[in-house]
């Protein structure tokens, strides 16, 4: 990524100073750049350290939510799913089969069964074919094949239906790289103190940067993508206690993180074995795959609170995530909630790690995005979910490119792929070829191909250069050392924290929340980033504290 500065943002002549860099904030920077306007995009955390890379890492079409937001909210959500499946991110967005199992007979089958039938219809509703296949009805005995560690007692069969699947932190930092790469100012770790006004109209925004240096970016129009701090940066928004309100009071969520800082809490296993609850209120818990035996994800109704919800159970590698589509503070109730539905319960041992979102997932889960333009020059743009993004952030360009005149033209991300998708499909029909002339196994090859796509040419000539970056990473041996050498060197990955909690996902994917890996990693970083030894000390055990301390977010 090209590396940009306060001073080249305070230089620069924007149309549009984009803040928030979660999947929305991302999504509007690469729309606004390829309209042909010059952007400006600042996060105050890491790419994807809200709830963007915190997610159940479904790319779903919204079937859980048809009742709630409609047919035709699901139809444009499963067009957005299949664009990303086929055309703009096919390396990092995969199909995953889901299974939701039925309890009470033929009027339940039936009902499910016109419910699919709807989703599956709403593909085909832009006269293009579905990408993923249409949904199937299943026999009790092919549920009991598929899913072996259910609790048959009263399944009476199944639906099976498709979803996307995706890193979404991966996700995050890929849009942000395309957008820098049509142009895009991207700066990291630099948070918005203030929106600046003139007679009424945002010009600009007052930032600080992780090392502290103030700036004053003027733009002809701002969008905040700040998920859930949203309001908080509107002049005369209320602030907390210990922040004077007013339209020239600093606002924003507070000072720019410190290095290794991290935006969220988490939870994971405590030395007693029970399972720390979580700040934050959503938590998420990962499983090994080999404690539940199913070749398929899972979608398992679970009523209570007065409200009807679904767990989900989704592979992820050598893991399972599960999940819940309504917030649950305590990761051990999650567990017994899931436990109900198999046929032997799952002590909190067997849970890997844990992870909290920083934010609630909200009523506006699966809703439509909201957009509001509460005076000139401002947008806000409140995002609906991963497959939605591209959608949610073409129409806050649309209301932004109308507050600048409306010349500019129409979006088109709809036909630029990310980073490495270009090409992706042949290559990996290649990929016997390609790992025999890399000199590394196929399973690493397509482990590459699937988090870089085209882009893993560039680690395979690295690695042709230097060997040592064809070896496994100790402590995580998942990875590459390539891979630390590219995050570093492409990806903007500046703290051991980026690194390890989302450019690779080791904090959740070790059950020691990354601990092992930790030293390695960080020498490696300080050899690219020239790491005094202090630097390199206080990065592994300000990690480390926070990793023992059980409050450690993957
Ligand atoms: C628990 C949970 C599970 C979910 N699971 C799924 C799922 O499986 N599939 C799905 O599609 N959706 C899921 N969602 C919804 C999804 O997470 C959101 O729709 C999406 O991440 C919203 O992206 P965003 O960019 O609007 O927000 P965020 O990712 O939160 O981004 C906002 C960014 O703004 C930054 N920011 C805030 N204030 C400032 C400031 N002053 N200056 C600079 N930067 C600032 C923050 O640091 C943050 O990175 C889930 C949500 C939750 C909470």
């Amino acid at each position: 990524m090209i590396p940009c500065t306060v001073a080249d943002l305070e230089a620069a002549d924007l149309d549009l100073l984009v803040i928030g860099g979660g999947i929305v904030g991302a999504g509007v920077a690469l729309d606004a750049v390829t309209r042909g306007l010059r952007v400006g995009l600042v996060e105050a955390d890491d790419w994807g350290g809200g709830r963007s890379g915190h997610t159940g890492t479904l790319v779903h079409g919204g079937l859980v939510d048809l009742p709630r937001i409609g047919v035709g909210a699901v139809a444009a959500l499963r067009r957005e799913r299949d664009l990303l499946l086929d055309r703009t991110a096919p390396h990092l967005v995969r199909r995953v089969p889901m299974l939701l199992p039925f309890h009470r007979g033929l009027p339940e089958r039936l009902a499910v069964g016109a419910g699919l039938s709807v989703y599956d219809a709403a593909a085909f509703s832009f006269r293009q074919p579905g990408v993923l296949p249409g949904h199937r009805q299943l026999t009790r005995r092919a549920v009991r094949r598929l899913a072996p560690s259910l609790a048959m007692t009263d399944i009476t069969g199944a639906a099976q239906f498709y979803e996307g699947q995706v890193d979404d932190a991966r996700l995050t930092i890929t849009v942000v790289r395309t957008a820098a790469s049509y142009g895009t100012l991207a700066l990291a770790r630099t948070a918005v103190r203030r929106l600046l006004t003139v007679d009424g109209r945002v010009v600009g925004a007052e930032l600080t940067d992780a090392a502290g240096a103030s700036a004053t970016v003027g733009a002809r129009a701002v969008v905040l993508a700040t998920g859930t701090e949203l309001s908080r940066l509107l002049p005369g928004a209320q602030l907390g206690p210990d922040a004077p309100a007013g339209p020239d009071a600093p606002a924003g969520p507070g000072a720019p993180a410190e290095p290794g800082a991290e935006s969220a809490s988490g939870a994971g296993p405590t030395p007693d074995g029970r399972l720390a609850a979580p700040i934050a209120e959503t938590v998420h818990l990962v499983l090994p795959r080999g404690r539940l035996r199913s070749s398929t994800g899972l979608v398992l109704r679970s009523d209570g609170r007065g409200e009807a919800r679904a767990l989900y159970v989704v592979p992820w590698g050598r893991h399972w995530i599960v999940g819940s589509t309504a917030a649950w503070v305590d990761p051990e109730q999650l567990l017994a909630e899931l436990s109900r539905h198999l046929e032997r319960p799952i002590g909190s041992e067997s849970v890997e790690s844990a992870y909290a979102s920083p934010a609630p997932m909200g009523p506006d889960m699966g809703r439509a995005p909201s957009i509001h333009q509460p005076m000139p020059g401002l947008v806000l743009v409140r995002g609906s979910s991963l497959a939605g993004y591209r959608a949610d952030a073409e129409r806050a360009v649309d209301a932004a490119v109308l507050q600048l005149g409306g010349l500019h033209p129409r979006s088109v991300t709809h036909r630029v792929p990310l980073l490495g998708a270009d090409g992706f499909n042949a290559r990996w029909n290649q990929r016997h070829l390609l790992a025999r002339q890399a000199g590394i196994p196929v399973l690493r090859m397509e482990h590459l191909l699937q988090r870089y796509g085209t882009e893993t040419a560039v680690l395979v000539a690295a690695i042709e250069e230097r060997p040592e970056l064809r070896e496994p990473l100790s402590g995580a041996e998942d990875y590459l050392v390539a891979e630390v050498w590219y995050a570093v060197a492409y990806e903007d990955a500046t703290r051991l924290s980026d690194l390890l909690a989302r450019r690779t996902r080791i904090t959740r994917e070790t059950w020691d929340g990354g601990v092992k890996a930790a030293p390695e990693v960080a020498r490696l970083m300080a050899a690219e980033l020239g790491w005094d030894p202090a630097r390199r000390t206080a990065e592994i055990d300000g990690f480390v504290e926070r990793a023992i301390a059980g409050r450690w977010q993957p």
